[in-house]
């Protein structure tokens, strides 16, 4: 199955709730999994079932881009706040790199991550 990762940093969480709405009979066919907040909000606020993993501060990201070395991940969705520097840059920075190495398919704003959902369902 089709698995992707949903990430959003604070600023942009609402975005990503609205795009997986949006996009939700989409997203329900994929393997979904999320960082630990992230996961918590789209349970609570769509109809998506989602994996947790550790909240990005705490390691999440790390855990979501250890998913991509092992070769289970087919995308992420990183909704990144551009205005912000985040206390886990060196983390984020991390998880960006290991998708170039293993050439996974990633979207850091709203219009790449439609491509990004339509694209893996051929
Ligand atoms: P969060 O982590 O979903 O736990 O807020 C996201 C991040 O900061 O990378």
């Amino acid at each position: 199955m089709t698995r992707v990762a949903l990430i959003a940093h604070d600023e942009k969480k609402p975005d990503l709730i609205e795009f997986a709405l949006r996009h939700e009979s989409q997203l329900e066919t994929y393997d979904l999994v999320a960082t630990g907040t992230t996961g918590q909000r789209l349970r609570e606020e769509t109809g998506l079932e989602v994996e947790r993993k550790e909240s990005g501060p705490l390691g999440g990201d790390l855990m979501i881009g250890a998913e991509v070395a092992s070769g289970n991940l087919d995308g992420i969705v990183f909704l990144r706040d551009p205005l912000r520097a985040q206390p886990h840059e060196p983390d984020i920075s991390a998880l960006l790199r290991i998708c170039d190495v293993h050439d996974t398919a990633l979207a850091t704003n709203l219009a790449s991550a439609a491509f990004l959902i339509e694209g893996l369902a051929d």
